[in-house]
């Protein structure tokens, strides 16, 4: 006897009916929230970046560390902060990209040492410990997030987040709680040492004293200055490369960096140079800006050719400091 043709068209039914497995439905139970293709181009600051496989947005530490103590070790995963120093290729990241919200952005102070979740953004941090008579001040006109501060060991006027650092609250990939140092992290000009998929959740400054109102002058004065200065307003991620000579993770003065990463492409010629809807800013050459629909191509097609003209005019080779992460798009690969 044959097969029961009824049976033959059920199992089509269920085959056709069938849902694919989403990778969420293959990830840990977690309170916060997964977004599965979760376009990047929405979480940074120069707006481009294709889809992450899926955006996990924890509640608080301990869903972290349920998360990434349950997830399969093979799975990527990759924090990030505002995006304010990234180009997300357009293909997007395989990885399941963490991003802190609500759950990490307390601030406490306890007489000169700071402590802010990681989500906290700079200029709030900078603020409050101003209000109590403490010196951050270098962090108001930083636009990131503490995380990102630490971990690119973000500074200006002549301070850096290693200046300050006294400690930092850390999940590892494998989700343990774990305390790290200054020396664990390795400071250095514009980085530190993490391991890959390690999540950064808290971190303690100690500050100097100041005086409130002297304090709050200085932030407005460098707010000023910076806006003068460079295109706040526009989509960019900040300097675009490093400083060549540059290395001050101190501020000290034995401790310069007088070549200019902006006198180099300036002189090259190149302020205003634009590929696309990519350009070097008018107002600021090492700041890169997307005028309207660069893709991450452009961008960074864009910096490649200044990198190549800056070394034609000065023998001199930038290095990028903007991040660049992920896959560039199916027809660039
Ligand atoms: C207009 C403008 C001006 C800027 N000026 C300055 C400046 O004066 N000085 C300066 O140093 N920078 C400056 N930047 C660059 C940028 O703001 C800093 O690098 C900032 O610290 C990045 O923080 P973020 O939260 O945006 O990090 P993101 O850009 O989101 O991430 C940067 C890196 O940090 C990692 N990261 C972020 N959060 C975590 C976490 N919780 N755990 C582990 N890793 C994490 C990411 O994986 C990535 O590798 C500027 C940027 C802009 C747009």
């Amino acid at each position: 006897m044959g097969p029961d043709p009824g049976e033959n068209a059920s199992l089509v039914f269920f085959l056709v009916i069938a849902k694919p497995l989403s990778m969420i439905d293959t990830l840990p139970k977690v309170r916060g929230t997964y977004t599965e293709n979760k376009i990047l181009a929405d979480l940074t600051w120069l707006r481009v970046g294709g889809p992450c496989d899926v955006l996990f947005q924890p509640v608080d530490v301990d869903d972290l560390v349920a998360f990434l103590s349950a997830l399969n070790p093979e799975i990527p995963v990759f924090p990030i902060g505002v995006g304010s120093n990234l180009i997300v290729r357009d293909g997007g990241i395989r990885a399941v990209v963490i991003r802190m919200g609500r759950g990490f952005n307390t601030i406490s102070i306890d007489g000169n040492l700071v402590t802010a979740g990681v989500a906290a953004l700079d200029q709030h941090v900078a603020r409050k410990a101003a209000d109590a008579g403490l010196d951050l001040t270098f962090l108001r006109t930083i636009p990131g997030a503490i995380g990102g501060a630490v971990r690119m060991n973000a500074g200006c006027y002549g301070s850096y987040a290693a200046d300050v650092f006294v400690s930092a609250k850390a999940v590892t990939r494998a989700g343990e709680v774990v305390t790290l140092s200054a020396d664990d992290l390795n400071f250095q000009y514009r980085q530190s040492d993490l391991p890959d998929g390690w999540v950064l959740v808290e971190v303690t400054f100690k500050a100097p004293y100041g005086d409130t109102d002297a304090l709050k002058k200085r932030m407005d004065e460098q707010l000023t200055k910076r806006n003068a200065s460079q295109p706040t307003k526009e989509r960019s991620a900040g300097s675009t490369f490093r400083n060549p000579a540059g290395f001050s993770s101190t501020g000290s003065e034995d401790d310069v960096h007088d070549l200019k990463a902006w006198k180099l492409i300036d002189d090259a010629g190149l302020r205003g140079f634009q590929l696309g809807g990519a350009q070097m800013s008018e107002k600021h050459p090492n700041f890169m800006i997307n005028t309207g629909d660069a893709t991450a191509t452009d961008l960074e097609k864009l910096g490649e050719e200044v990198r190549k003209r800056v070394f034609k005019s000065s023998g001199l080779t930038l290095q990028w400091e903007i991040m660049r992460v992920g896959e560039p798009a199916e027809g660039e690969k």
